[in-house]
């Protein structure tokens, strides 16, 4: 029993655990879907800079709204992600869980519901649970696609007022097409009208352009983006959205002072002025992704198609000992529960290897 459960904690979270991938020190750590490259020297420099700049005002509060930082954010997507966005549009937070939490505080919360299609992120019914909002599962293919007919039906049955719509979706890779989210989004305004929410986390890794022109015309659509990815900073702890200027108006209702520390802030326009430099990691990570799949095919795993900067292989009769075999080869990657499969993040080509030769050890053996 959780010590917490001594507390008098919320029924809901009695006997619950908190969300965790094991931090083990082992040489080759692929479990978290972390860019696996060190920020460039120069932008280390960059950030210390912009960091003592910032640290001489730092007995003030930081800009409330952040508005260098998120006309920069603006500026990236439009360059980058194939729609013009301005700085109204566009809201940030501690990560994008944050961003997450606070568009669940706005628009759901004790009586109102959450939709995913699973397996998909599990912190987005974590995040449900911890705002008070009702969690539903949607159905998927066996394929890992979204089962469109089904998710329509219960949207329509169902009527929540959050749907989440993972693509890149977190553990599988698989990328969804503009038309279900289209008929996602039907479905959900007609039921009542909800919000939609595209999780894009992985969206800079993808095949596919990123769905960002959606939002145009479609004021309860919004797009949710990282910076603990493709610009390789998941210390920094930055995520932001996109969407029509009513929905950053609504998250400011919940969002804590000063939530975005001058510290973060600061750091975080560095990493936006190397855009180019962190953009280029991003298309040898894509490359390296593309050999995983190869490799683990010819190697004799089923592999999930992937656009993300992470591959889910098996199948496997016990995927957790699978894991452990993994792991006796110094090599951690993620068992998230899905009967059968693991999913291993693309790391440099040295850990990749590292990791397709445990692989092939690992098929030699039953499991
Ligand atoms: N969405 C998805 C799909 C993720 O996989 C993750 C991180 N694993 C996040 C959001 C949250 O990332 P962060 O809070 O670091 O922005």
């Amino acid at each position: 029993m959780p010590a917490s459960d001594e507390l008098p904690v919320r029924e809901e979270l009695r006997g619950k655990s908190p969300y965790g991938a094991p931090q083990l020190d082992v040489p080759v750590r692929l479990n978290t879907n972390e860019n696996p490259y060190p920020l460039p020297e120069p932008l280390v420099a960059r950030i210390a800079e912009r960091v003592t700049e910032a640290a001489r005002t730092l007995n003030r509060y930081p800009d409330r709204d952040a508005v260098e930082l998120r006309t920069e954010l603006a500026r990236y997507l439009s360059r980058t992600a194939g729609h013009q966005v301005d700085r109204t549009q566009v809201w940030a937070a501690n990560g994008s869980n944050e961003v997450l939490q606070q568009l669940l505080q706005a628009f759901g919360g004790p009586g109102r519901t959450a939709i995913g299609f699973e397996p998909s992120y599990s912190m987005h019914a974590l995040i449900a649970r911890g705002t008070g909002t009702g969690w539903i599962s949607g159905p998927r293919h066996d394929d890992f696609t979204i089962d469109v007919e089904a998710a329509v039906r219960v949207i329509a049955e169902r009527r929540p007022d959050v749907v989440f719509v993972c693509s890149p979706n977190n553990p599988t890779g698989t990328a969804v097409d503009a038309e279900t989210v289209l008929a996602l989004y039907e479905a959900a305004q007609s039921a009542k009208p909800s919000m939609v929410v595209i999780d894009e986390a992985y969206g800079e890794f993808s095949h596919h352009p990123s769905l960002l022109p959606l939002i145009e015309g479609r004021p309860r659509l919004v797009l949710s983006r990282t910076m603990s990815k493709a610009f390789g900073a998941a210390g920094l702890r930055l995520g932001y959205l996109a969407a029509d200027p009513a929905v950053v108006d609504a998250v400011q209702l919940v969002r804590l002072p000063y939530h975005l520390s001058a510290v973060t802030q600061a750091t975080a326009l560095a990493a936006l002025e190397y855009t180019g430099t962190l953009l280029a990691y991003v298309e040898q990570l894509k490359s390296e992704r593309d050999r995983l799949v190869t490799q683990l095919r010819a190697a004799g795993c089923e592999v999930t198609a992937s656009d993300a900067n992470f591959v889910q292989f098996g199948r496997f009769q016990d995927s957790h000992a699978a894991w452990r075999y993994l792991l006796d080869q110094g090599v951690l990657v993620r068992d998230n529960g899905v009967p059968g499969w693991l999913r291993v993040s693309a790391g440099t080509p040295a850990e990749n290897d590292a990791f397709l030769d445990a692989v092939r050890k690992l098929n030699k053996t039953a499991f």
